[in-house]
């Protein structure tokens, strides 16, 4: 461990942003990085990702640092190339939760008063006739029905949240879901420009040819991992791979990332969502 002081000019601190996460595993560290709350697991795919044709599109890492006796990532933060940039994290895959969060989940299948209530207050129609007379719903159905309501399902990625240049964010997006509401977003969150798309879309490209030659890829389960969106006035435009916190090493062969996930298979879909964003921001670009 290295101490790390401190210390981060205001300027970046009043434009540093976070579209996902709890508010407390981020910190600012020196110019141009930052710290994010450790995780084994994420600190393991940053040792392998060094390695790897994925490299040149994950933040750049440190290392770990502690900070009040705490461990964190240090890595680049990837808002200091913009100047006012435009923010959108995109969640990747056909589930965001790891099979095992489910079985843990089942070990106690009692039905949920709480789960009930968060269930209706998005979707009164959410519960079973069943689930409405008891009031209740387990932990594992309430998991699974959750990522119906957004594309997670359907197209194999969903938007957490964005920022724009002019300051607005947007984190309600629980149940967005068809792609002709994603191509309205994507549309305002590029400001109508098709230079923006265009760029996006070859990052997307290269990203996707990177993922074919990539070994970590090959031998991960990527759950809950993002796509992060920027760009600025300047017309540049990123995008680049965020989150492996939930990435989780297994054999190469034994997940493709492109096949429905059935229990117990460990699939992803990973590619299958990214074809599909790709196809996506072509929509945006011909609409
Ligand atoms: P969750 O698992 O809930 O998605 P998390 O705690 O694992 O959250 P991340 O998803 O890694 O956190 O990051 C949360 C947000 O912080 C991102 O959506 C993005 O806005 C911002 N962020 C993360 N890493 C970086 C980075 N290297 N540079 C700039 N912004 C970042
Ligand atoms: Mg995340
Ligand atoms: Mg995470």
């Amino acid at each position: 461990f290295v101490r790390w002081p401190l210390r981060g000019s205001l300027k970046r601190k009043v434009n540093w942003v976070q579209l996902a996460g709890h508010k407390g595993s981020f910190k600012s560290a020196e110019e141009g990085t930052i710290l994010k709350k450790l995780s084994e697991n994420e600190k393991q795919c940053f040792e392998k990702l060094q390695e790897d044709p994925l490299l040149p599109f994950v933040p750049q890492y440190h290392g770990v640092v502690e900070s009040d006796g705490q461990g964190f990532l240090h890595l680049n933060d990837l808002l200091v190339y913009f100047d006012q940039p435009s923010v959108m994290d995109c969640k990747m895959g056909v589930r965001t939760y790891l099979e095992e969060e489910l079985v843990r989940a089942r070990e106690r299948p009692r039905p949920r008063e709480d789960l009930y209530k968060k269930m209706v207050e998005v979707d009164k129609e959410g519960p079973t006739a069943e689930e409405h007379c008891q009031g209740a719903v387990t932990k594992p159905r309430y998991m699974q029905w959750r990522e119906t309501l957004s594309s997670t399902h359907t197209l194999g990625y969903r938007i957490e949240g964005i920022k724009k240049s002019d300051g607005t964010c947007r984190t309600d997006f629980k149940k967005t879901r068809s792609q002709q509401d994603i191509i309205k977003i994507f549309q305002d969150f590029v400001g109508g420009s098709t230079d923006i798309l265009k760029l996006y879309l070859s990052r997307l490209a290269e990203i996707q040819q990177a993922l074919s030659k990539s070994h970590f890829f090959k031998q991960h389960e990527v759950i809950g991992s993002s796509l992060l969106f920027l760009h600025d006035a300047s017309g540049k435009a990123q995008v680049w791979m965020i989150d492996f916190g939930k990435t989780t090493a297994l054999a190469e062969g034994q997940l493709l990332h492109n096949v429905p996930w059935q229990e117990g298979n460990r699939e992803d879909g990973y590619l299958w969502g990214l074809q599909n964003l790709i196809q996506t921001v072509e929509a945006t670009i011909e609409s």
